[in-house]
């Protein structure tokens, strides 16, 4: 989390910088800061918003061709201040910013406070900035080499840029765990956590990776690794429009983005589907199809909303092709000592591609000899170039923190994966794996079906929207897709919510339900329909107020329901990807009448790169 941003060239940092922290708010929105180096070093922070800052720096000197900016989601130090980025070394003459966490940093900032430094924080990174300075010192050594002492002792994930005061033509930046692209520019260079600060400037961007040392002046790029040798830069074209990450006439990107996904999908699908001729063709998936097909096991590892397309992708792919499928939480996978075999293969499926504990987890499984296939949407993230074969989810930039678009991308295209399988296993019947092809190519187009109704689904959010509690529940392929509604509805519109397996709903949270409590029913026609109406009726019988989102035409649970919401009918298999839709919008609507900020809800940042 933390978004980064520098500048050193030619024009005016502060402007560069202040637009890039903007579009990185979606990391975090703690505080936010800025140093700027013009003669003198100057540094202005403050705790909130971007916007913030800018009007506590109105009437201020702002010049400076070169420059660092962070927005902070706070790992260490409460929201403040004097906790914001960048900070100050002692001498005063070196500034930082940091994405990231030192875990070391408790010890090494009793060595420093024993040869006399002083702390004006309680970062982390303030730590990690007085050790490089020290290292400085003591050595007499450059602030690269200090830096490259230092880095070998530090424990942890870091990007961090530094600037010099001694050394006004410079900036200094290094790379592990958290990621950094740096934007190459005519005689100036751009540096960021994610190429949307860059994009109008320059489309030739470097990924650093992990353990390397950027040394990067106007005209001059430079990188090393932490042995001091040179390393080749790989300059990459940058695919992305500036369209794509502003907000294009909707009230929050949240709202931009669940419309989006008619669009979305049909980029998942576009290129790889082909229902005329029944084929599936992915290039990461096809150039490994006798590995892929012939694994032992798939252990599907993610966090979050990732998660959840995770726990649909295991019901589908164990139908289709019947093969044993895991999910773990990445948190949990990495700390659990995991038995991994030879012939596993692993399915990391994460938004930004840099989800902190999928990294890890699939650098341990790589290691023990697992085959990666990384499903992620951020073109270049470190998941994408760890994994030995994957496939984009082409949803374009989400900026929204709660995950939407993002999402039934990845649904999409596991699906497309599960298929793809299954025909290479002969698991599936030629009919049926046309039907779900043709049942596929349809999403879209039922995905703007449901959209359509977003007033009426705006009508009976309002009804619910002072509910303290809600429970949400789903069978078979809809579970999933109730856990994702009320993860939707906590982040959004901080109502508790709790998703269950409908008929598990009896062994304990049954006995929440009163006349008060919203029982949202996830409950399109499918194998278990007539077992999930027995389940409405038991939360009737107790006078829950229930809503479901049904088959259009479903009389049954319409007569039941006190509102429902209907999307069009699909096969059972493809259906969470329909039905999910008007759950992303009854928490919008919700979180938007409560008057909260849905974009950037409290607490939250999108890419977790922080474990
Ligand atoms: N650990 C640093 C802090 O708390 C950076 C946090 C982050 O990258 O999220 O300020």
């Amino acid at each position: 989390m933390c978004g980064i941003v520098a500048y050193i060239g030619h024009r005016q940092a502060y402007p560069v910088i202040v637009k890039g922290l903007k579009r990185l708010e979606y990391r975090g929105y703690d505080s936010a800061g800025i140093a700027l180096l013009d003669g003198s070093l100057k540094l202005y922070k403050k705790m909130g918003k971007v916007a913030a800052l800018e009007e506590n720096v109105i009437g201020k000197s702002l010049d400076g061709n070169i420059g660092i900016g962070h927005t902070r989601w706070a790992t260490h130090g409460e929201p403040s201040d004097r906790n914001a980025h960048p900070h100050m070394s002692n001498s005063g003459k070196l500034a930082m910013i940091h994405n990231g966490i030192i875990e070391n940093y408790a010890s090494l900032k009793q060595e420093l406070i024993k040869k006399g430094y002083r702390f004006s924080s309680d970062t982390d990174t303030e730590v990690l900035l007085n050790f490089i300075e020290d290292i400085q010192k003591n050595n007499g050594s450059t602030l690269e080499e200090a830096l490259r002492i230092a880095l070998k002792r530090v424990v942890g994930a870091y990007v961090i840029v530094l600037i010099d005061k001694d050394n006004p033509d410079t900036l200094i930046a290094a790379r592990k765990g958290s990621p950094l692209v740096i934007g190459i520019g005519k005689g100036e260079h751009f540096l960021a956590s994610d190429a949307s600060p860059i994009i109008e400037y320059t489309k030739e961007v470097v990924y650093v990776n992990d353990y390397e040392i950027a040394i990067i002046k106007s005209d001059e790029l430079i990188l090393k690794n932490l042995g001091n040798e040179r390393q080749t830069p790989f300059i990459q074209k940058l695919d992305l429009e500036l369209a794509a990450i502003e907000k294009g006439g909707y009230d929050h990107f949240m709202l931009k983005e669940i419309f989006e996904q008619p669009g979305t999908i049909y980029d998942s699908l576009r290129g790889r589907l082909d229902v005329q001729h029944g084929t599936i063709t992915m290039s990461g998936i096809e150039n490994n199809i006798d590995k892929i097909k012939d694994a032992n096991r798939i252990l599907i590892i993610a966090c979050g909303t990732s998660w959840h397309a995770g726990l649909i992708a295991e019901y589908i792919i164990e139908e289709l092709c019947r093969i044993p499928v895991e999910v773990e939480y990445a948190s949990e996978f990495r700390y659990r000592n995991p038995i991994i075999n030879r012939g596993d293969m692993i399915i990391a499926i994460s938004q930004s591609g840099e989800t902190a504990d999928t990294l890890v987890a699939i650098e341990t499984a790589k290691e023990q000899g697992a085959v990666i296939l990384g499903v992620v949407n951020v073109v270049g993230s470190s998941i994408a170039r760890l994994s030995h074969a994957g496939a984009y989810t082409h949803a374009g930039p989400e900026i929204g923190v709660a995950s939407t678009k993002a999402f039934t991308a990845q649904l999409a295209v596991l699906t497309m994966i599960a298929l793809r399988i299954a025909k290479e296993r002969n698991a599936i019947t030629p009919e049926r794996y046309l039907h779900l092809l043709q049942e596929l190519h349809d999403v879209p187009e039922k995905v703007s079906e449901v959209l359509e109704k977003a007033d009426l689904i705006r009508e009976v959010a309002l009804k619910y929207q002072d509910a303290t509690d809600a429970l949400y529940l789903g069978r078979g392929y809809n579970f999933p897709v109730a856990l994702e509604g009320a993860l939707k509805l906590k982040e959004i519109s901080y109502i508790h919510a709790e998703g269950y397996p409908a008929a598990e709903m009896k062994h304990g949270p049954i006995a929440l339900v009163d006349e008060k409590l919203p029982v949202i029913f996830v409950a399109t026609r499918d194998a278990y329909h007539e077992k999930i109406v027995s389940n409405i009726q038991e939360i009737k019988a107790r006078k829950g107020k229930v809503i479901a989102v049904i088959t259009e035409g479903d009389e049954t649970v319409t007569s039941l329901a006190d509102d429902v919401l209907p999307v069009p009918a699909a096969d059972e298999l493809i259906a969470p990807i329909i039905s999910t839709i008007p759950l992303q919008l009854l928490s919008y609507y919700i979180g938007v009448a409560k008057g909260y900020d849905v974009d950037k809800p409290r607490n939250l940042a999108k890419s977790v790169t922080v474990e």
